[in-house]
Formats: C-alpha cells, sequence, structure tokens
C-alpha cells in the first residue's frame, strides 16, 4: 500500500504524539519530530510499528533552519514524498506579565512558534506546490484559542505568536490555493498535556475547566481528530479557516 507521507513537528507528546497515532491508523506514514525528548519519539513510532503502522522519528529544533532543511531531507529518504504537514511544536514559558517580560523570552516563543512554522511550510510547499512539480497536500497549523482570548496574566506573548500563526494560515492558505496545498488551523482551548506545567502550572486545566461551556478539559485525541480532518479528502474545499476545538469556549 502506498502511504501519504505526514510531517508532525512535535510529534513526540501531547497533541502531536495523539495526531501521530491516529493519523497512523488512518493509513499515513507519520515523520515523528521531537527537539529533547527521544524516548517519548521512539515510544510513539514503536507503538505505530507494532500496529502494523510505518513511522520514523526525527530529531530537529525547528527554531533552527538546518535542523529543519535536515528533518525534511531526511524524510524525503526515510517515507518519500511528503503530502501533508501538521505544525504543531510549540512552546509557552511561565506564567507572566507583559511588564515582567524581557526580549530574550520574546525572541524564544517567537522562534519556535512563528519562525519555527514558517520554515516548516516552506519545506513543505518546496515539496508539495504543483507549482514546483509537486503533486499537493495540505498544512494545518496549530494555532490557539488565546489568540482570540489573548491570554491576559499568563502569556501574551505566546497568544500574539498564535495570532501570527493565524495570519500565516490564512495568507499561506490563498498563496497556494492554485497549487493544490490547503492550509488550515486548529485553534485548541485547554487541552491536558505537558504545556501547562512549562508554564509552571501543571493543574492549569483543572482551575480553568469552569469557565469552558463544557465544564471540562480536552483530550488531545479530541484536538487530533479535527487535525487529521482538515488534512483529509473530506475537507476538499476547506482552506484558509479554523477550527476551534475548545467545549465551546
Ligand atoms: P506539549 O505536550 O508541551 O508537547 C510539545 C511538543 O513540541 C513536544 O513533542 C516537544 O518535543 C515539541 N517541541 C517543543 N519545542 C520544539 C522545537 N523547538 N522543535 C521541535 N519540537 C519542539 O504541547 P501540546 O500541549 O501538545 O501542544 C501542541 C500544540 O498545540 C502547540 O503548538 C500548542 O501551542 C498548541 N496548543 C496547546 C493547548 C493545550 O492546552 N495543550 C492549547 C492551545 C494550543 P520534546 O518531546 O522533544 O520536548
Amino acid at each position: 500500500m502506498q502511504r501519504k507521507v505526514m510531517v508532525i513537528t512535535g510529534g513526540s507528546r501531547g497533541i502531536g504524539a495523539a495526531t501521530a497515532r491516529i493519523g497512523a491508523q488512518r493509513g499515513y506514514a507519520v515523520a515523528v519530530n521531537y527537539v529533547h525528548n527521544r524516548a517519548a519519539a521512539d515510544e510513539i513510532v514503536s507503538a505505530i510499528r507494532a500496529a502494523g503502522g510505518e513511522a520514523l522519528a526525527v530529531q530537529a529544533d525547528v527554531a533552527v533552519e538546518a535542523d529543519v532543511v535536515r528533518m525534511f531531507e531526511e524524510v524525503d529518504r526515510g517515507l518519500g514524498t511528503l503530502q501533508a504537514l501538521v505544525n504543531n511544536a510549540g512552546i509557552l514559558e511561565r506564567q507572566a506579565r507583559v511588564d515582567e517580560m524581557d526580549s530574550a523570552r520574546l525572541a524564544r516563543i517567537f522562534a519556535t512558534n512563528v519562525t519555527g512554522s514558517f520554515m516548516c511550510a516552506r519545506e513543505a510547499v518546496k515539496r508539495m506546490s504543483t507549482r514546483r512539480g509537486g503533486s499537493g497536500g495540505a498544512i494545518v497549523n496549530l494555532s490557539s484559542i488565546a489568540a482570540r482570548l489573548g491570554a491576559p496574566n499568563e502569556y501574551v506573548d505566546y497568544a500574539a505568536s498564535k495570532g501570527a500563526i493565524d495570519s500565516l494560515t490564512i495568507g499561506l492558505a490563498k498563496e497556494l490555493a492554485e497549487e493544490g496545498i490547503r492550509v488550515n488551523g486548529v485553534r485548541p482551548g485547554v487541552i491536558y498535556t505537558d504545556i501547562h506545567a512549562s508554564g509552571g502550572e501543571p493543574g492549569r486545566v483543572e482551575r480553568v475547566k469552569d469557565a469552558v461551556p463544557m465544564k471540562r478539559g480536552g483530550d488531545p485525541e479530541e484536538v487530533a481528530q479535527a487535525i487529521l480532518w482538515l488534512l483529509s479528502d473530506e475537507a476538499s474545499y476547506v482552506t484558509g479557516t479554523f477550527v476551534d476545538v475548545t467545549g465551546g469556549r
């Protein structure tokens, strides 16, 4: 069987790992990118292979241009022709107010969340655009409902980086609309993953869940389902738009 090839940045944990597992079940050959946690990436790859799927762990820091270029070359060699990119790798830093943020923090947030997504999109477009001899594909960018809410007193920098992801999604979708590539965004609300611990509050979902109309946090798999639908042919006339996976927030 000829499998579609998908790159998931930050595929080793959380939403990316759920997307890798379900994507493999749906027949994708999955490149599971990670930056530090090799064990987590290997675990996902092993589980996919044990279930009869195809997967490859690829280390790369999406904020480092040479890493991004190497990652896509490794995927070309290891899995074949790319058809899908999930720009999922994202970080936040400890909760703070804007008047406490220094430029080094802002540079880290924007390098990973924004520049990394642009560079991965660039490498994917080079391979998938019909204008460049490719046979098309789809890109899903992970934004956040924070782009709309602003994340006051927690991480306005992160929210602003996701605002940039929304603009990237809209602009790139229009740029590629006649080149066989659809580009969409998914905006999760509060999802049970490790990301909240890096903000300094591992139990954040429990604290804020009462503000969610459904009164619960989301599971990574619930976000993965939206990502995979947007990548699929079922979404063939959907581009430049967003699916909010927020429990109604
Ligand atoms: P997570 O559990 O913290 O996992 C982050 C993943 O990104 C890990 O696989 C990590 O790799 C990888 N990563 C981090 N920096 C990287 C870099 N520079 N280069 C390559 N990979 C990198 O995150 P998550 O909660 O699943 O979030 C996934 C996406 O959803 C993010 O874009 C996030 O902003 C967005 N989102 C999440 C929530 C939520 O509530 N969880 C809400 C809205 C939006 P290692 O394992 O090697 O560290």
